[in-house]
């Protein structure tokens, strides 16, 4: 699904399945953000090669968390030339703590810390957004007004809190730092796109008020 002349969004169709959304910026520098499980790389793969790229024109692969279902398939990446990063509080974590929970150690080229990163001609936000796990991403790309939002924000949803590192407050707060953005591209890492301002706003307030009781 092209979104802009320079991005794509390959939502998950197959419900009982789990993965994720998958995204690309296809610039100059082409950013992959969260292929998904190993498994079900072939379906990836096809959706590239729709669009004439092969795994090895990909630049870099940022994955917002790294729940297996976001990260695994960095493996099917076997390119030098393909970068993969994560936060740097994601990859302490799970380093130090649970790595045996995924049974997976994707391979890392660098880590990511909040703030400005610039990627070839583009710039991205890097938000770290705790709650679903403890080194949670959003990405934020202001010049497309998107928020490529992981698994801290759903349509209609937030992100579970009960797995390994998981903080329901922390995700609250993650949710109330994000209000400030301007988005009129909400792009989370499982179910719907949620596109135009108004509809972003709705999508929030809702969320304040089903699970966080903010009228
Ligand atoms: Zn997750």
């Amino acid at each position: 699904m092209q979104l802009s002349d320079d991005l794509y969004a390959f939502p998950w169709r197959v419900l009982n399945v789990n993965n994720c959304n998958s995204y690309l910026i296809d610039g100059a520098f082409k950013i992959l953000i969260d292929p998904g499980h190993q498994h079900l790389f072939g379906e990836l793969r096809s959706s590239l090669r729709s669009i004439n790229i092969r795994p090895e024109d990909i630049d870099l692969i940022i994955a917002t968390h790294i729940h297996p279902d976001h990260v695994e398939a960095v493996q099917s990446f076997s390119s030098p030339s393909t970068m993969v990063a994560i936060h740097e509080g994601e990859y302490h974590y799970f380093q130090e703590n649970v790595a045996y929970y995924y049974g997976h150690n994707p391979k890392l080229d660098f880590l990511l810390a909040e703030g400005t990163l610039k990627a070839g001609n583009i710039e991205l936000e890097v938000i770290h957004t705790p709650g679903h796990s403890p080194g949670s991403i959003c990405l934020y790309w202001p010049s497309h007004k998107a928020l490529f939002a992981g698994d801290l924000i759903f349509e209609g949803g937030v992100g579970r809190t009960d797995l390994p590192g998981g903080n329901a407050d922390q995700l609250k707060r993650s949710i109330g730092r994000l209000s400030s953005l301007d988005i009129e591209l909400l792009l989370p890492g499982h179910g719907n796109l949620i596109r135009g301002q108004e509809e972003v706003a709705r999508n929030f307030s809702l969320i304040e008020k089903v699970y966080f009781g903010i009228i």
